[in-house]
C-alpha cells in the first residue's frame, strides 16, 4: 500500500452511528480495469475511513468529478 501518513483519529460523521465519531483514515491506490472510457486511469486513489466505534468502513473515490 502506498499510503500517506495515517491520519488517525479524525472526527467524521458515521452513518451507522448517526453521529460524529473517531475515524482512522487512509489513502489507498487501487488498480482499476480501464474497460470504460478512461484508458489512462488505471490507478485511482481511494480514501478509506474506518469508524473506530462501530468498525464500519467507508471507501470513497477521490477523483470523482
Ligand atoms: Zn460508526
Amino acid at each position: 500500500m502506498t499510503a500517506a501518513a495515517p491520519d488517525a483519529n479524525l472526527r467524521e460523521f458515521c452513518e451507522r452511528c448517526e453521529e460524529e465519531t473517531r475515524h482512522a483514515v487512509a489513502i489507498q491506490l487501487r488498480v482499476e480495469n480501464a474497460e470504460a472510457d478512461k484508458p489512462k486511469c488505471s490507478r485511482e486513489p481511494y480514501r478509506v475511513s474506518k469508524c473506530l466505534v462501530c468498525d464500519s468502513t467507508v471507501t470513497r473515490r477521490m477523483n470523482d468529478a
